[in-house]
């Protein structure tokens, strides 16, 4: 198998990360089916593409042709079943739990066809955690995206010990065509490589948050003008989720069952309070 017998994409999830994957590969000209178990989120993924295609065309950074061609190539399903039966490539960027995760997988490995590459982009799981759920291992990789999956250029191929080159050389290939930069970990890490420097940050961040050495505002003020990063550690977290950071604490914890991998207090209290940042509108900060 190569990229060229790449034709279509069923993308799982249409929540912060799969509405935008789905439209970058319906961009590169892919056929892309984006499946929900939450209609609503599908309708708002697909109001998302029908806002965002003549914003960029009206800014001059499609052309008219270009944005109808991805609206062509994309579609909105339900179903499983119907998402995946003729993908040649599935991302799953469902919740981030790894019994949600095995479940899914296992049910794809039923649906899709046989050649079909089944890649996860889950923020830390290592996916030899997840491909003995199906019947075929050497098809499964990690393909892992950053948020906003748009706009950030990076994407993550983590090969396992399980996943083929032909499947880590595929999705690097698919990875290129997305327009985007990939770099090919040749031994799975959990959280990879970007997201353990994030997860150093975070840790120490929320630590001196909840000595009371500082407030969040404060210590995101201090990282972003004494290390010139575009935003601090807190004001990152409400736009990635604090629900996601809180299920990868716990998934982590209950993984090593050491203390230190514990979610923060001030991260399960915000968690526990549904205080999940930009999607729930208020999180570290206010987005009223
Ligand atoms: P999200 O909560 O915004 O969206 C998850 C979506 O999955 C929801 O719409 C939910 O309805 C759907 N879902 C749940 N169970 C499902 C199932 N069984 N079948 C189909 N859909 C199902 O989460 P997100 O932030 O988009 O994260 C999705 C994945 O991407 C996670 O694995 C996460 O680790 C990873 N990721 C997230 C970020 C980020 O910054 N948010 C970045 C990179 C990777």
């Amino acid at each position: 198998m190569n990229i060229n017998d790449i034709k279509t994409i069923c993308v799982i999830g249409a929540g912060n990360m799969g509405h935008q994957i789905s439209l970058c590969a319906a961009l590169a000209g892919y056929k892309v089916i984006c499946t929900d178990i939450n209609q609503e989120m599908l309708n708002k993924a697909e109001n998302f593409a029908r806002n965002y295609l003549p914003e960029r065309v009206s800014k001059g950074k499609l052309t008219q042709e270009q944005a109808d061609r991805a609206l062509e190539n994309l579609s909105f399903k339900r179903s499983l079943e119907e998402a995946a039966v003729d993908a040649d490539f599935v991302i799953e960027a469902a919740v981030e739990k790894l019994d949600i995760k095995r479940k899914l997988f296992a049910d794809i490995d039923r649906i899709a066809p046989p050649h079909a590459i089944l890649a996860t982009n889950s923020s830390f799981i290592v996916s030899s955690k997840i491909a003995d759920a199906t019947n075929r291992p050497q098809k499964v990789c990690n393909m892992h995206f950053f948020n906003p999956a748009l706009v950030m250029k990076l994407v993550e191929v983590v090969q396992g010990p399980h996943t083929s080159q032909e499947t880590a050389q595929v999705t690097m290939d698919l990875t290129a065509n997305f327009g985007k930069t990939g770099v090919w970990l040749k031994k799975e890490i959990y959280g990879f490589l970007v997201n353990r420097i994030v997860a150093a940050i975070n840790q120490e961040a929320l630590f001196l948050a909840d000595m009371g050495i500082a407030a969040p505002e404060e210590i995101d003020m201090a990282v972003t003008n004494a290390l010139g990063h575009p935003m601090g550690p807190f004001r990152l977290l409400d736009f990635t989720g604090i629900d996601l950071a809180y299920y990868i604490g716990m998934e982590r914890y209950q993984d090593t069952r050491d203390p230190k991998d514990k979610p923060s207090p001030l991260l399960v209290e915000k968690f526990s309070k549904g205080e999940y940042g930009v999607k729930a509108k208020k999180g570290f900060y206010s987005y009223e």
